[in-house]
């Protein structure tokens, strides 16, 4: 019998098809893998898919995550299907639980009721307010889709759909931290943020050695100045209310737990791609031939996903190291971070080094009192969101009897009254 670990996967039910052409989006070229294949899972592949990860999971609940290119592009009975396809296989002890991740701008009030009714958690790609989600989401002729996507969002409020946000940060967005986070926290009343570096290399292969990257891709220091903005705003006054999962990742470590997150986590390879028609990936982000682990009508997802093809894959992630992230105090936190953007050299000619580690480094750094004071509070007990108490209390006992007129004691330079007055 196959081994039961656990494992995430991503099915992409419409493969690479999308209703929008983002500039920066990495897997519109992936239906060059499948010419003259019309792109969508059938309901063989659904069923055998569902029974397979049903049987493969270790637990009682089994998450089914639907991806794309831009899954809604099924139509709304592929998804009913699957729904009954789980209620038939529920039967045998099992609970799915589904998610999608959508562009958001073809759900309607049909679409929303059934997502409503069966309990799915929405993922919107939305990169932030509208001139910065405009610059590079766009629709096939160039267009904006801002406005189609905030539709498709209000009519998730409507119907109280769980929504998460799920952000690119890239060249235009990452100069502007405040104004995206409020917009999502206030405008948006999101709860759930997840931040992605867009880092594009710029041939066209997308996996040759070099350090090119396109102009679209987040700068590295702009990256971690932008983490640090949002870190700064969300721990004075949103921990335990908005949750953003860079931030929920980076205190796993500090506290020691299990990392959820792949990208920091010291091995990889649990992060696995189906597409449309059967065939599994190492990653969303090698759907290439060399990573193809073979096809789940032939060969059961339980042993594909434990081949020792796999397994290397996972390994390399740790094996691949250069020795400036193995002697990097932060390697417990970052260990290297995603292989696809180790694009650099180090400093001393070793290839592997991660093009995002300047501003990983400086995250991990600006962080590092926080982390610990929020890792003690939950080792006494405690919640983390208490550290804005804490801060609170340090304030009030730094500023007290500081004139409006006189210089702020946090030593910007700046008058009380400007400052922290
Ligand atoms: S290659 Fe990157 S995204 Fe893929 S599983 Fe490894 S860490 Fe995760
Ligand atoms: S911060 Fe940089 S040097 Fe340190 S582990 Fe991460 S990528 Fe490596």
């Amino acid at each position: 019998m196959a081994d039961k670990t656990s494992y995430h996967l991503l099915a992409k039910p419409a493969g690479a098809a999308c209703n929008l052409r983002c500039d920066y989006c990495f897997f519109l070229s992936k239906a060059g893998l499948y010419p003259g294949q019309k792109q969508h899972m059938t309901d063989s592949v659904l069923e055998t898919y569902l029974r397979q990860l049903a049987e493969s999971q270790p637990g009682p609940v089994c998450p089914v995550a639907w991806q794309g290119g831009e899954p809604t592009l099924m139509g709304l009975d592929f998804f009913r299907r699957s729904i009954e396809l789980e209620h038939s296989l529920g039967g045998e002890g099992v609970t799915f639980e589904n998610s999608i991740q959508t562009n958001g701008t073809l759900l309607d009030e049909e679409w929303c009721q059934f997502l409503a009714e069966n309990g799915f958690l929405v993922g919107i790609s939305l990169d932030s307010p509208c001139e910065l989600h405009d610059a590079y989401r766009k629709d096939p002729s160039g267009g904006p889709t801002f406005d189609r996507v905030m539709r498709g969002v209000e009519l998730l409020k409507k119907r109280d759909v769980d929504f998460n946000i799920l952000c690119t940060v890239n060249a235009t967005n990452a100069s502007h931290p405040p104004e995206v986070y409020r917009f999502f926290r206030d405008e948006l009343d999101a709860r759930y943020i997840q931040l992605i570096p867009i880092v594009e290399r710029d041939n066209d292969t997308g996996f040759q050695e070099g350090d090119r990257v396109t102009a679209r891709s987040v700068d590295p220091a702009e990256w971690g100045t932008f983490l640090n903005s949002i870190f700064d705003e969300w721990m004075r006054s949103d921990v335990g209310e908005v949750f953003v999962m860079m931030f929920d990742w980076a205190l796993a470590s500090w506290a020691g737990a299990p990392q959820s997150a792949c990208i920091f986590a010291p091995t990889c390879g649990r992060a696995l791609t189906l597409e449309h028609n059967g065939d599994l990936y190492s990653c969303d982000h090698y759907v290439e031939p060399g990573y193809l682990l073979g096809n789940i009508t032939d060969t059961p997802l339980a042993r594909l996903v434990n081949y020792e093809q796999q397994e290397a894959f996972g390994r390399r992630k740790q094996e691949g190291l250069p020795a400036v992230c193995r002697d990097c105090r932060y390697l417990f936190a970052c260990n290297g971070a995603c292989p696809k953007d180790r694009l650099l050299t180090s400093p001393d000619g070793e290839p592997g080094l991660n093009y995002l580690c300047e501003g990983y480094r400086s995250f991990l750094e600006h962080v590092d009192e926080p982390m610990k004071v929020m890792a003690g509070l939950l080792a006494q007990g405690r919640a983390p969101s208490d550290i804005k108490g804490l801060i609170s209390a340090a304030e009030n006992e730094t500023f007290a009897g500081v004139g409006r007129n006189e210089e702020c004691p946090c030593g910007s330079g700046l008058k009380f009254k400007r400052c922290h007055g």
